[in-house]
């Protein structure tokens, strides 16, 4: 399976929590590949690469030893598989958080009164990395999935696992100690790869788009007519990208002004732009932004 020479290889989760958005950020960086079905490699047919649809657990070691040249996956997993790849992105999905949970009525108050008791934990590389930077000994228990029934089934005192509500934690009656880890889906690459000059040119191809999407994630393009005389308090409220553009209009008394906004304050700007004198108000969505 090693990866051809011409073409790249991007290994990515086959099937679950990161599969959905891994497949649309591909998409939006306009490869066009099949995500139904069950092979496990999907050529895109735009451009020379080829994704890999494998288990998380094993990307990290695939993309170190060039099996695949990229990977996308939770950083989590590159930490515990202490894996030598180099990071390229943050990717701004999956997020989570490693967290050392204890039973709710548990004496446990402080990471200090975790010496000497049992962790369970399907993470035992990076707890241990955890609990020498605190010069702390405890019992490490491996468990490789259900890490919050552990307590409950007196396997461990506590235990150290992912959460991002923590919603299942509190389910199981656990409360957050600390945390260990935060995490989000990221873009490795091999270090082989990024230094052959025909696959960095494709990873440098990628990139750009990539990074195009990211920036565009979260981000409308905004067009409204104002009266001229009121340009200066319209620009002085839009948060913009850069300045924005301002464009004359067959009525010389007006202008249109276009401009990048953040779709989270979308709202509150609105508002004060109407309040301004602003009208004919328009929001596109932007597929990208190549800076
Ligand atoms: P695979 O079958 O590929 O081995 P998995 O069951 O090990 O999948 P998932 O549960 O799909 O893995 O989680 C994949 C990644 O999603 C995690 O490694 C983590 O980075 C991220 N993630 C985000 N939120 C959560 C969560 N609440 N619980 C677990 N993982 C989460
Ligand atoms: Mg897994």
């Amino acid at each position: 399976m090693r990866s051809e020479s011409g073409r790249l290889n991007i290994a990515i989760q086959n099937n679950g929590r990161l599969t959905g958005e891994t497949f649309a950020l591909l998409r939006s960086c306009g490869l066009d590949f099949d995500s139904e079905g069950k092979s496990l490699r999907r050529p895109c047919r735009n451009f020379d690469l080829d994704i890999l649809a494998l288990r998380d657990d094993d990307i990290p070691e695939y993309v170190q030893n060039g099996v695949a040249d990229l990977g996308i996956i939770g950083m989590n997993l590159v930490v515990e598989k202490e894996a030598r790849v180099k990071t390229l992105a943050r990717l701004g999905f999956g997020n989570c958080r490693l967290e050392i949970c204890v039973p709710e009525h548990s004496a446990i108050g402080c990471v200090d009164d975790l010496r000497g008791k049992r962790i369970a934990t399907s993470y035992p590389s990076t707890l241990a990395g955890f609990l020498r930077s605190e010069e702390m000994e405890c019992g490490i228990v491996y468990v490789s999935g259900a890490v919050e029934l552990a307590p409950s089934l007196d396997v461990a005192d506590a235990i150290c696992d992912i959460v991002s509500t923590g919603s299942t934690a509190r389910m199981n009656g656990l409360r957050p100690l600390h945390t260990v880890l935060e995490s989000e889906s990221v873009l490795i690459a091999n270090h082989r790869a990024l230094a052959d000059g025909r696959k960095s040119d494709l990873i440098d191809r990628l990139m750009i788009r990539i990074r195009g999407s990211i920036e565009a994630r979260g981000r409308r393009y905004m067009m409204l007519n104002a009266p001229r005389a009121a340009l200066e308090n319209i620009t002085a409220i839009i948060p913009s990208l850069r300045s924005p553009t301002v464009v004359p209009l067959a009525d010389e008394n007006m202008v249109a002004v276009h401009s990048v906004i953040a779709e989270d304050v979308f709202w509150d700007v609105m508002e004060n732009l109407k309040r301004a004198g602003a009208s004919d108000i328009i929001v596109i969505p932007i597929e990208t932004i190549i800076g």
